[in-house]
């Protein structure tokens, strides 16, 4: 049986902090605020899965009052829900991903991201769409205040 899921998630971009999107690091004069390392991109995505597997969200999984998860690289989420996954013998047919940045360009990394989150995800690259778009200026994302991120998975379950 084929289910699908949502997510979404926001965090501010600060002063003093690395970039992370997608599992890898980006050059910019600011990064975004969080518990983990704020991957905005993978915590839309982690979301996404999760709700297609109806098992709750990544701040139940993962809260940010653990200090466990204090610093640490949202590719860690990614392999844990992995691991859900394969214990209800669930496959992961695709994800889709939409970031919103006014900057930096997202454009030169989509392939190696595409390639770090399969890989955390056990897919191949082509199961793992990505898409980067700014927010033509307006908002908090095109003030660059903040990124955003939201997605859609799709799993199938065993009858
Ligand atoms: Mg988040």
């Amino acid at each position: 049986m084929n289910r699908v899921g949502i997510g979404y998630d926001v965090h501010p971009l600060v002063e003093g902090r690395k970039l992370f999107l997608g599992g890898i690091e980006l050059a910019h004069d600011k990064g975004l605020e969080g518990h983990s390392d704020a991957d905005v991109l993978i915590h839309a995505l982690a979301d996404a899965i999760l709700g297609a597997i109806g098992s709750g969200d990544i701040g139940q999984h993962f809260p940010n009052t653990d200090e466990r998860w204090r610093g640490v690289s949202s590719l860690v989420f990614l392999r844990e829900i992995r691991k859900m996954l394969d214990q209800r013998g669930a496959v992961l047919e695709n994800v889709d991903v939409s970031l919103i940045a006014e900057a930096p360009k997202i454009g030169p990394h989509l392939a190696k991201m595409k390639t770090v989150l399969g890989e955390a995800l056990g897919v191949t690259p082509d199961r793992v769409g990505l898409k980067a778009t700014t927010n033509e200026k307006l908002g908090f994302a095109g003030r660059g205040e903040g990124i955003a991120a939201m997605a859609v998975a799709c799993v199938t379950l065993p009858e």
